[in-house]
């Protein structure tokens, strides 16, 4: 670990030494930020690394707690093949903070590497907390999985950086009729336990001046599916993303799952589902519209 750190977020570090649990990175450099070091990462990075300077005009950070020596981590990150477009993805992120329908985050001003260190770090701790023996070949790596998976896969859409390519066309044809994609599959984690949500979204617009590729939708659903939910809060996201991509508040998004902290836990209610809907424009407010939409959803939902 300490020999992988040459440099933190393109600062150049001078000197590092660990003591324990914690590394501690020396700069001369202005740069290391005290939103760096946040304390979350640790119970007494505040105290320590808040970039002041120390006796010898050093800024010291406290960079993270180092991981056990069974915590390998992988250098090689999960690579997703669909395109990204980071600037869209932060226009949509401040659109949505503009509508009050963003995900509670903060910066931590990590990186996925760091991430990734940080989570199987603390992973450990609670499968040790549990009495899990992390000696045991089965378990040692589950670790560095689970981080792998956080971060690289279902909760990847918590990055803005990784929204996925939206290209728009001109509506050239004028086509103004409804356009609805069906059975788009949800696969989220909720919130407040961390398991499974698992369902279905039928998204419909009424082109204006863009028309999108219909996986594209697929992939605006999967990007805010891959976060912590609540499935209010995913509704509403993939309609103001997309009212905000296709510049129309004509959209619909039904989206009908299985909560697993429904099903398995709690009132172990293994046949309910839970149904949201976000309605705009016309599918709010002309009732001939609504019905054709909720009638060809329907004819999905009924088994
Ligand atoms: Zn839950």
């Amino acid at each position: 670990m300490l020999g992988k750190l040459p440099e933190v977020q393109g600062v150049p570090v001078r000197r590092q030494f660990s003591d324990g649990n914690t590394v501690h990175c020396f700069s001369n450099s202005m740069t290391l930020t005290p939103r760096f070091v946040n304390p979350a990462l640790n119970g007494h990075a505040a105290k320590l690394g808040n970039g002041q300077v120390s006796g010898d005009g050093e800024h010291e950070l406290v960079l993270l707690t180092s991981p056990s020596p069974d915590l390998i981590l992988d250098d090689e990150p999960i690579t997703r093949s669909q395109k990204t477009d980071p600037e869209l993805g932060q226009q949509v992120a401040e659109f949505l903070i503009s509508k009050g329908v963003a995900t509670p985050q903060i910066e931590t001003g990590l990186d996925e590497t760091q991430k990734r260190t940080l989570i199987a770090h603390h992973f450990a701790r609670i499968m040790q907390a549990l009495g899990l023996d992390l000696r045991d070949d089965s378990l040692a790596d589950t670790p560095r999985r689970v981080a792998q998976m956080y971060v690289d896969e279902i909760f990847y859409g918590l990055d803005w950086r990784n929204f996925p390519k939206c290209t728009t066309v001109e509506n050239k044809m004028g086509y103004s009729s409804m356009v609805v994609e069906r059975n788009i599959n949800v696969q989220s984690n909720c919130e407040h336990h961390f398991v499974i949500i698992d369902g279905r979204a039928h998204v419909a617009y009424i082109p204006q001046k863009k028309v999108l590729g219909l996986s594209k939708i697929n992939r605006v659903v999967e990007y805010f599916a891959k976060r912590p939910q609540i499935q209010e809060r995913l509704t509403e996201q993939i309609f103001y993303a997309l009212s905000y991509i296709l510049e129309t508040e004509d959209i619909a998004v039904v989206i009908q799952a299985k909560h697993y902290c429904v099903k398995s836990r709690g009132v172990e209610d293994v046949n309910s589902d839970t149904v949201t809907s976000k309605l705009g424009g016309l599918f709010l407010h002309s009732t001939a519209t609504r019905s054709e939409f909720m009638r060809v959803v329907n004819t999905v939902i009924a088994p």
